[in-house]
């Protein structure tokens, strides 16, 4: 399973998430941004950026 991350663009290793599934909510290791699971298809994780209103 993989996730590129919408915000800086690298891939996010999900494989510490064995339970990933769709309004889980996961953290870019590289830039931080709290991503939400909108889908998995194919293997490919696709998320969205959390807004948290700062
Ligand atoms: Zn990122």
């Amino acid at each position: 399973m993989k996730c590129i991350c919408p915000e800086c663009k690298n891939l996010i290793d999900v494989s510490k998430h064995p339970k990933l599934a769709v309004d889980y909510v996961i953290e870019c290791d590289i830039c931080g941004i709290l991503l939400g699971v909108r889908s998995i298809l194919n293997e490919v994780v696709e998320t969205e950026i959390i807004d948290e209103g700062k």
